[in-house]
Protein backbone atom coordinates (compact mmCIF):
# COMPACT_ATOMS: atom_id res chain seq x y z
CA UNK A 1 0.00 0.00 0.00
CA UNK A 2 2.72 2.21 0.50
CA UNK A 3 5.71 1.98 -0.62
CA UNK A 4 9.17 3.58 0.00
CA UNK A 5 12.12 3.40 -1.77
CA UNK A 6 15.86 5.45 -1.11
CA UNK A 7 13.99 7.63 0.71
CA UNK A 8 16.31 10.72 2.31
CA UNK A 9 15.89 14.25 3.47
CA UNK A 10 19.17 16.58 4.71
CA UNK A 11 17.67 19.55 5.94
CA UNK A 12 19.88 22.69 4.63
CA UNK A 13 21.96 24.72 7.15
CA UNK A 14 22.92 22.61 9.62
CA UNK A 15 26.65 21.15 10.46
CA UNK A 16 25.02 17.67 10.31
CA UNK A 17 27.03 14.42 9.42
CA UNK A 18 24.26 12.29 8.37
CA UNK A 19 20.98 12.58 6.85
CA UNK A 20 18.11 13.30 9.15
CA UNK A 21 16.20 10.24 6.93
CA UNK A 22 18.85 8.09 5.32
CA UNK A 23 18.27 5.72 2.15
CA UNK A 24 15.09 4.26 4.12
CA UNK A 25 13.42 1.52 2.23
CA UNK A 26 10.07 0.63 3.35
CA UNK A 27 6.42 -1.11 2.68
CA UNK A 28 3.58 -0.67 5.12
CA UNK A 29 1.06 -3.33 3.73
CA UNK A 30 -2.40 -2.72 2.93
CA UNK A 31 -4.83 -2.70 6.18
CA UNK A 32 -1.65 -2.97 8.76
CA UNK A 33 -0.63 -0.64 11.42
CA UNK A 34 2.92 0.01 11.05
CA UNK A 35 5.00 1.56 13.78
CA UNK A 36 8.06 4.10 13.47
CA UNK A 37 9.93 3.19 16.72
CA UNK A 38 13.01 4.95 17.64
CA UNK A 39 14.77 7.76 20.24
CA UNK A 40 14.44 11.31 19.88
CA UNK A 41 16.12 12.93 16.92
CA UNK A 42 16.11 9.29 14.96
CA UNK A 43 14.23 10.56 11.74
CA UNK A 44 10.54 9.24 12.54
CA UNK A 45 8.56 12.38 11.77
CA UNK A 46 10.81 13.65 9.04
CA UNK A 47 9.89 10.08 8.00
CA UNK A 48 6.53 10.96 8.04
CA UNK A 49 6.08 14.32 7.09
CA UNK A 50 7.71 13.15 4.03
CA UNK A 51 5.34 10.21 3.30
CA UNK A 52 2.34 13.39 4.24
CA UNK A 53 3.99 15.38 1.31
CA UNK A 54 4.61 18.37 4.43
CA UNK A 55 8.32 17.92 3.42
CA UNK A 56 10.37 17.43 0.12
CA UNK A 57 12.75 14.61 0.22
CA UNK A 58 16.03 15.04 -1.27
CA UNK A 59 16.17 12.00 -3.34
CA UNK A 60 13.99 8.30 -3.33
CA UNK A 61 10.25 7.45 -3.90
CA UNK A 62 7.00 7.51 -2.39
CA UNK A 63 4.04 5.47 -4.00
CA UNK A 64 0.60 5.20 -2.33
CA UNK A 65 -1.29 2.30 -3.86
CA UNK A 66 0.34 2.81 -7.21
CA UNK A 67 0.31 6.12 -7.74
CA UNK A 68 3.94 7.35 -7.51
CA UNK A 69 3.45 10.43 -5.16
CA UNK A 70 6.87 12.12 -5.10
CA UNK A 71 10.33 11.35 -7.11
CA UNK A 72 12.77 13.89 -7.04
CA UNK A 73 14.39 12.54 -9.92
CA UNK A 74 11.47 12.64 -12.35
CA UNK A 75 10.66 16.06 -10.82
CA UNK A 76 6.64 14.53 -9.43
CA UNK A 77 6.03 15.69 -6.01
CA UNK A 78 2.27 15.65 -5.25
CA UNK A 79 1.16 18.21 -2.21
CA UNK A 80 -0.33 16.85 1.00
CA UNK A 81 -3.87 18.59 0.11
CA UNK A 82 -3.20 15.96 -2.74
CA UNK A 83 -2.39 12.76 -1.02
CA UNK A 84 -5.15 10.11 0.25
CA UNK A 85 -4.00 10.51 3.63
CA UNK A 86 -5.29 11.36 7.16
CA UNK A 87 -2.59 12.88 9.20
CA UNK A 88 -3.09 12.90 13.39
CA UNK A 89 -0.38 15.46 15.44
CA UNK A 90 0.79 15.39 18.76
CA UNK A 91 -0.45 18.94 19.12
CA UNK A 92 -3.73 17.94 18.69
CA UNK A 93 -4.51 21.31 16.33
CA UNK A 94 -8.14 21.71 17.50
CA UNK A 95 -9.45 25.04 16.36
CA UNK A 96 -10.41 26.80 19.57
CA UNK A 97 -13.42 28.66 18.75
CA UNK A 98 -15.19 25.72 17.08
CA UNK A 99 -17.13 23.07 18.34
CA UNK A 100 -16.10 19.75 18.23
CA UNK A 101 -18.16 18.89 15.00
CA UNK A 102 -17.28 22.05 13.35
CA UNK A 103 -13.70 21.27 13.94
CA UNK A 104 -14.38 18.36 11.97
CA UNK A 105 -16.56 19.33 8.84
CA UNK A 106 -14.44 22.49 8.46
CA UNK A 107 -12.07 20.66 6.41
CA UNK A 108 -14.83 19.05 4.55
CA UNK A 109 -16.86 22.32 3.79
CA UNK A 110 -13.09 23.82 2.59
CA UNK A 111 -10.77 23.47 -0.01
CA UNK A 112 -11.73 21.81 -2.96
CA UNK A 113 -14.25 19.24 -1.62
CA UNK A 114 -16.90 22.50 -0.98
CA UNK A 115 -19.10 20.14 0.37
CA UNK A 116 -22.75 21.40 1.42
CA UNK A 117 -23.61 22.21 5.25
CA UNK A 118 -26.00 19.25 5.97
CA UNK A 119 -23.66 16.62 3.80
CA UNK A 120 -20.50 17.61 5.76
CA UNK A 121 -21.98 17.34 9.41
CA UNK A 122 -23.42 14.21 8.35
CA UNK A 123 -20.40 12.83 7.82
CA UNK A 124 -18.56 14.93 10.39
CA UNK A 125 -21.18 13.16 12.80
CA UNK A 126 -20.18 9.71 11.26
CA UNK A 127 -16.71 9.89 12.17
CA UNK A 128 -17.42 11.48 15.70
CA UNK A 129 -19.08 8.40 16.18
CA UNK A 130 -16.79 6.28 14.95
CA UNK A 131 -14.19 7.56 17.88
CA UNK A 132 -17.11 7.48 20.04
CA UNK A 133 -17.29 11.46 20.28
CA UNK A 134 -20.73 11.88 18.91
CA UNK A 135 -22.09 13.37 22.53
CA UNK A 136 -19.38 15.76 22.66
CA UNK A 137 -20.33 16.90 19.17
CA UNK A 138 -21.74 20.76 20.17
CA UNK A 139 -19.44 21.19 22.57
CA UNK A 140 -16.49 24.00 22.22
CA UNK A 141 -13.74 22.27 21.65
CA UNK A 142 -11.72 24.44 24.88
CA UNK A 143 -14.17 21.98 27.02
CA UNK A 144 -12.75 18.56 25.48
CA UNK A 145 -10.70 16.94 27.44
CA UNK A 146 -7.07 16.42 26.19
CA UNK A 147 -8.22 12.77 25.41
CA UNK A 148 -11.42 14.09 23.70
CA UNK A 149 -9.32 16.43 21.79
CA UNK A 150 -7.09 14.22 20.10
CA UNK A 151 -10.08 12.15 19.20
CA UNK A 152 -11.37 15.16 17.46
CA UNK A 153 -8.54 15.61 15.54
CA UNK A 154 -8.75 11.68 14.76
CA UNK A 155 -11.93 12.05 13.57
CA UNK A 156 -10.80 15.30 11.35
CA UNK A 157 -8.76 12.81 9.79
CA UNK A 158 -11.05 10.00 9.00
CA UNK A 159 -13.64 12.88 6.89
CA UNK A 160 -11.17 12.53 4.28
CA UNK A 161 -11.95 9.24 3.99
CA UNK A 162 -8.14 8.59 3.57
CA UNK A 163 -6.47 5.21 2.30
CA UNK A 164 -3.78 5.82 4.60
CA UNK A 165 -3.89 7.55 8.22
CA UNK A 166 -0.45 9.16 9.48
CA UNK A 167 -0.22 9.57 13.27
CA UNK A 168 2.88 11.33 14.48
CA UNK A 169 3.03 10.90 18.16
CA UNK A 170 -0.52 11.32 19.06
CA UNK A 171 -0.72 10.26 22.73
CA UNK A 172 2.33 12.05 23.92
CA UNK A 173 0.53 15.15 25.08
CA UNK A 174 -2.00 12.99 27.19
CA UNK A 175 -1.87 11.75 30.81
CA UNK A 176 -1.21 8.13 31.66
CA UNK A 177 -4.46 6.93 32.13
CA UNK A 178 -6.03 8.65 28.88
CA UNK A 179 -2.83 7.34 26.98
CA UNK A 180 -3.83 4.09 27.20
CA UNK A 181 -8.03 4.79 26.84
CA UNK A 182 -7.30 6.97 23.47
CA UNK A 183 -4.18 4.32 22.34
CA UNK A 184 -6.84 1.33 22.63
CA UNK A 185 -9.51 3.60 20.35
CA UNK A 186 -6.97 4.65 18.09
CA UNK A 187 -6.55 0.57 17.63
CA UNK A 188 -9.98 -0.21 17.61
CA UNK A 189 -10.75 2.46 14.64
CA UNK A 190 -7.93 1.04 12.54
CA UNK A 191 -9.06 -2.40 12.71
CA UNK A 192 -12.83 -1.73 12.29
CA UNK A 193 -11.76 0.33 9.25
CA UNK A 194 -8.59 -1.99 8.33
CA UNK A 195 -7.27 1.35 7.38
CA UNK A 196 -3.31 1.46 6.30
CA UNK A 197 -1.81 3.28 9.28
CA UNK A 198 1.51 4.64 9.97
CA UNK A 199 2.26 5.60 13.48
CA UNK A 200 5.42 7.38 15.03
CA UNK A 201 6.41 6.81 18.73
CA UNK A 202 9.50 6.79 21.22
CA UNK A 203 7.49 4.82 23.39
CA UNK A 204 8.29 1.01 23.21
CA UNK A 205 5.69 -0.38 24.99
CA UNK A 206 3.10 1.80 23.00
CA UNK A 207 4.65 0.38 20.04
CA UNK A 208 3.72 -3.25 21.08
CA UNK A 209 0.40 -2.15 22.22
CA UNK A 210 -0.92 -0.89 18.74
CA UNK A 211 1.29 -2.24 16.23
CA UNK A 212 1.19 -4.85 13.24
CA UNK A 213 4.65 -4.39 12.71
CA UNK A 214 7.50 -2.19 14.15
CA UNK A 215 10.43 -0.60 12.20
CA UNK A 216 13.28 0.52 14.38
CA UNK A 217 15.18 3.48 13.04
CA UNK A 218 18.74 5.05 14.44
CA UNK A 219 20.04 8.07 13.08
CA UNK A 220 18.06 7.99 9.50
CA UNK A 221 18.25 4.23 9.13
CA UNK A 222 16.09 1.42 9.35
CA UNK A 223 17.52 -1.06 12.42
CA UNK A 224 15.23 -3.90 11.91
CA UNK A 225 11.64 -4.43 11.26
CA UNK A 226 9.76 -7.00 12.44
CA UNK A 227 6.28 -8.15 14.19
CA UNK A 228 5.59 -6.83 17.60
CA UNK A 229 5.95 -10.23 19.22
CA UNK A 230 9.00 -11.15 17.71
CA UNK A 231 10.87 -7.19 17.95
CA UNK A 232 9.97 -7.90 21.77
CA UNK A 233 11.20 -11.97 22.16
CA UNK A 234 14.02 -11.94 19.99
CA UNK A 235 15.16 -8.54 18.76
CA UNK A 236 18.35 -9.07 16.17
CA UNK A 237 20.39 -6.39 17.12
CA UNK A 238 21.83 -4.71 20.37
CA UNK A 239 20.35 -1.63 19.34
CA UNK A 240 16.67 -2.92 19.65
CA UNK A 241 17.70 -5.04 22.43
CA UNK A 242 18.86 -2.39 24.29
CA UNK A 243 15.70 0.65 23.05
CA UNK A 244 13.25 -2.35 24.19
CA UNK A 245 14.55 -1.78 27.57
CA UNK A 246 16.53 -5.03 27.84
CA UNK A 247 18.92 -3.93 30.43
CA UNK A 248 21.22 -6.82 31.27
CA UNK A 249 23.99 -7.18 28.97
CA UNK A 250 26.89 -9.95 29.41
CA UNK A 251 29.85 -10.73 26.91
CA UNK A 252 30.09 -14.47 26.37
CA UNK A 253 31.21 -17.53 23.89
CA UNK A 254 28.99 -19.95 21.88
CA UNK A 255 29.30 -23.32 23.30
CA UNK A 256 26.87 -25.79 21.38
CA UNK A 257 25.44 -23.79 18.65
CA UNK A 258 22.22 -24.28 16.86
CA UNK A 259 19.23 -23.22 14.81
CA UNK A 260 17.45 -20.95 17.05
CA UNK A 261 19.14 -21.68 19.89
CA UNK A 262 22.41 -21.69 21.56
CA UNK A 263 24.50 -23.22 24.65
CA UNK A 264 26.69 -19.93 25.51
CA UNK A 265 28.78 -19.62 28.70
CA UNK A 266 29.71 -16.51 30.40
CA UNK A 267 32.10 -15.47 32.92
CA UNK A 268 29.45 -17.02 35.67
CA UNK A 269 28.36 -20.17 34.37
CA UNK A 270 26.42 -21.63 30.89
CA UNK A 271 23.04 -20.22 29.82
CA UNK A 272 20.61 -21.80 26.94
CA UNK A 273 20.09 -18.94 25.00
CA UNK A 274 17.57 -17.33 21.88
CA UNK A 275 20.02 -16.97 18.92
CA UNK A 276 18.08 -14.28 16.15
CA UNK A 277 20.82 -15.48 14.00
CA UNK A 278 23.53 -18.39 13.16
CA UNK A 279 26.04 -18.75 16.31
CA UNK A 280 28.67 -20.69 15.01
CA UNK A 281 30.69 -22.53 18.18
CA UNK A 282 33.37 -20.55 19.94
CA UNK A 283 31.97 -17.23 18.36
CA UNK A 284 31.80 -14.01 20.80
CA UNK A 285 28.09 -12.80 21.44
CA UNK A 286 26.26 -10.16 24.08
CA UNK A 287 23.67 -12.36 26.27
CA UNK A 288 20.75 -9.85 26.91
CA UNK A 289 18.18 -10.97 29.63
CA UNK A 290 15.30 -9.08 30.72
CA UNK A 291 15.15 -8.01 34.46
CA UNK A 292 12.05 -10.42 34.56
CA UNK A 293 14.27 -13.29 33.86
CA UNK A 294 16.62 -13.25 36.43
CA UNK A 295 14.88 -14.66 39.96
CA UNK A 296 16.53 -14.02 43.01
CA UNK A 297 16.72 -16.31 46.10
CA UNK A 298 18.47 -16.68 49.16
CA UNK A 299 18.90 -20.38 48.22
CA UNK A 300 20.66 -22.06 45.30
CA UNK A 301 17.98 -24.70 44.97
CA UNK A 302 18.73 -24.83 40.89
CA UNK A 303 22.44 -24.97 41.20
CA UNK A 304 22.63 -22.63 38.55
CA UNK A 305 22.68 -19.16 40.51
CA UNK A 306 25.30 -16.76 40.39
CA UNK A 307 26.39 -15.42 43.62
CA UNK A 308 25.93 -11.62 44.25
CA UNK A 309 24.90 -8.48 46.61
CA UNK A 310 22.15 -6.52 46.89
CA UNK A 311 22.83 -2.90 45.78
CA UNK A 312 19.70 -0.91 46.22
CA UNK A 313 16.00 -1.83 45.22
CA UNK A 314 13.18 0.31 43.43
CA UNK A 315 9.80 0.23 44.06
CA UNK A 316 7.08 0.45 40.55
CA UNK A 317 3.58 -0.58 42.03
CA UNK A 318 3.32 -4.18 41.03
CA UNK A 319 7.07 -4.97 41.24
CA UNK A 320 10.16 -4.63 42.36
CA UNK A 321 13.72 -4.05 40.80
CA UNK A 322 16.34 -5.05 42.34
CA UNK A 323 20.15 -4.01 41.65
CA UNK A 324 22.78 -7.06 42.04
CA UNK A 325 26.46 -7.08 41.63
CA UNK A 326 27.73 -10.17 40.39
CA UNK A 327 31.15 -9.94 40.00
CA UNK A 328 31.92 -6.62 37.91
CA UNK A 329 28.55 -6.60 36.74
CA UNK A 330 25.56 -4.54 37.99
CA UNK A 331 22.43 -6.90 37.02
CA UNK A 332 18.65 -5.81 37.21
CA UNK A 333 16.12 -8.58 38.39
CA UNK A 334 12.25 -7.70 38.53
CA UNK A 335 10.29 -9.99 40.86
CA UNK A 336 6.37 -9.23 40.03
CA UNK A 337 5.41 -10.76 43.60
CA UNK A 338 5.39 -9.37 47.37
CA UNK A 339 9.07 -7.96 48.37
CA UNK A 340 11.37 -10.31 48.94
CA UNK A 341 12.63 -8.56 51.71
CA UNK A 342 16.07 -7.73 50.38
CA UNK A 343 18.57 -4.77 51.80
CA UNK A 344 21.76 -3.79 50.51
CA UNK A 345 24.15 -5.39 51.26
CA UNK A 346 22.52 -8.74 51.21
CA UNK A 347 24.04 -11.84 49.96
CA UNK A 348 21.70 -13.29 47.10
CA UNK A 349 21.87 -15.68 43.88
CA UNK A 350 20.79 -14.28 40.88
CA UNK A 351 18.99 -17.62 39.03
CA UNK A 352 18.16 -16.60 34.85
CA UNK A 353 15.88 -18.43 33.10
CA UNK A 354 16.71 -20.80 30.37
CA UNK A 355 15.93 -19.60 26.80
CA UNK A 356 14.84 -16.55 27.19
CA UNK A 357 17.60 -14.76 27.27
CA UNK A 358 18.85 -13.67 23.46
CA UNK A 359 22.09 -14.48 22.42
CA UNK A 360 23.50 -11.77 19.56
CA UNK A 361 26.97 -11.87 17.75
CA UNK A 362 29.29 -9.36 19.05
CA UNK A 363 30.17 -7.08 16.12
CA UNK A 364 33.13 -5.61 17.78
CA UNK A 365 34.69 -8.92 18.60
CA UNK A 366 33.92 -10.26 15.43
CA UNK A 367 35.85 -7.27 13.20
CA UNK A 368 38.63 -8.07 15.36
P1 LIG B 1 11.52 13.27 18.03
O1 LIG B 1 11.05 11.98 18.64
O2 LIG B 1 12.35 14.09 18.96
O3 LIG B 1 10.43 14.03 17.35
P2 LIG B 1 12.35 12.16 15.48
O4 LIG B 1 12.89 10.78 15.51
O5 LIG B 1 10.95 12.33 15.02
O6 LIG B 1 12.58 12.87 16.86
P3 LIG B 1 13.03 14.06 13.43
O7 LIG B 1 12.13 15.12 13.99
O8 LIG B 1 12.60 13.38 12.21
O9 LIG B 1 13.34 12.98 14.54
O10 LIG B 1 14.47 14.70 13.21
C1 LIG B 1 15.55 14.00 12.59
C2 LIG B 1 16.76 14.92 12.55
O11 LIG B 1 16.49 16.03 11.70
C3 LIG B 1 17.12 15.51 13.89
O12 LIG B 1 18.52 15.60 13.96
C4 LIG B 1 16.50 16.89 13.86
O13 LIG B 1 17.22 17.79 14.66
C5 LIG B 1 16.61 17.27 12.39
N1 LIG B 1 15.51 18.14 11.95
C6 LIG B 1 14.19 17.85 11.99
N2 LIG B 1 13.47 18.88 11.49
C7 LIG B 1 14.35 19.83 11.11
C8 LIG B 1 14.24 21.13 10.50
N3 LIG B 1 13.05 21.62 10.17
N4 LIG B 1 15.37 21.82 10.26
C9 LIG B 1 16.57 21.32 10.55
N5 LIG B 1 16.76 20.12 11.13
C10 LIG B 1 15.67 19.36 11.40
Amino acid sequence: MIEVRGLTKRYPGRTVTRNAVDGIDLEIPEGKLVTLLGPSGCGKTTTLRLIAGLERPDAGEIRIGSRLMCAPAEGVFVGVHHRPIGVVFQSYAVWPHMTAVQNVMFPLQSGQKRMGRTEARRRAMEALEMVGLAEFADRPAPALSGGQQQRVSLARALTREPEVLLLDEPLSNLDAGLRDRVRDEIRSVQQRLGITTVFVTHDQDEALAVSDEVVVMDHGRIVERGQAQDIYRCPREEFTARFMGISNSLPGTVQEGGQDMAEISLAHGRLRCLTPAAAPVGSRVNVFIRPESLRLSRKDSSGRGWKGTVEFSIYHGDCWDYHVRVGDTLLRSRMYREKVGLAHGDPVFVVPEEETAIAIADKIAASD
